[in-house]
């Protein structure tokens, strides 16, 4: 019964906490982010990227794999090109903080089961990412489900090769999922149609030395929020 009612204390605490949302101008650097970081992810699962050649071993247990990868997106998130844009941070910086409050659960399929689990990620990330997320699952689920159509067990499909294509698989269906919320948000931004070669218009222009002027101001509060003065 106590047990019960912790439960629900911190499901309480989760659900008043709002996600974050990522369909505004603003949100473009950290929708970019978000895909560089699956980009580099899906790459070290694929054979056939140089990056996931030098790391995938078939002598090793699909396990061993999925630690490598780990390993190797902690070393890039703190290299230089892993680093996220400023406006991330600072929502990096929040969900940490929520996190430190109530343990995050990401998503996960079971293997013997098939069947998703949500967790709580959803609390802490925006509805397109988390639906991102879901599709990388469902694409899991699928797999889990073929391979129990034709009457293997997860042990016989974990084999490094078949972990790692199914991973490709998987990111490769949150990343085009990703790149639509990217270019449906981007679509009306100045800063993106600088990127894309397109000269802004007045108004857009306008809207180009606005948003400078925010993100001069996001700065500041940044560095003072970080302790620092400027
Ligand atoms: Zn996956």
């Amino acid at each position: 019964m106590k047990t019960l009612t912790l439960s629900a204390a911190l499901l309480a605490t989760a659900a008043a906490a709002k996600p974050p949302t990522c369909n505004d101008c603003n949100s473009v650097g950290d929708i970019a982010y978000q895909i560089v970081q699956k980009q580099t992810a899906r790459n070290f699962f694929d054979i056939n990227n140089k990056k996931g050649r030098a790391i995938i071993d078939v002598s090793d247990t699909a396990k061993d794999l999925e630690e490598r990868v780990q390993a190797r997106m902690n070393e890039w998130a703190n290299s230089p090109a892993g680093q996220p844009p400023l406006d991330a941070l600072i929502q990096t910086g929040k969900a940490a903080a929520a996190a430190g409050r109530t343990a995050v659960a990401g998503m996960t399929t079971d293997g013997d089961t098939c069947e998703i689990n949500q967790g709580t990620i959803r609390n802490y990330i925006c509805k397109e990412f988390a639906d991102a997320l879901y599709a990388h699952e469902l694409s899991h689920k699928r797999t889990c489900e073929d391979a129990k159509a034709f009457g293997l067990k997860p042990k016989d499909v974990a084999s490094v090769l078949f972990t790692a294509a199914d991973e490709v698989r998987a990111y490769d269906l949150e990343i085009a999922l990703l790149k639509q919320h990217l270019e449906k948000v981007a679509k009306n931004c100045p800063e993106w149609s600088l990127l894309r070669n397109v000269p802004p218009t007045d108004k857009q222009k306008k809207a180009l030395d606005d948003a400078a002027a925010a993100r001069k101001d996001s700065v500041k509060r940044a560095t003072k929020a970080l302790g620092g003065s400027r």
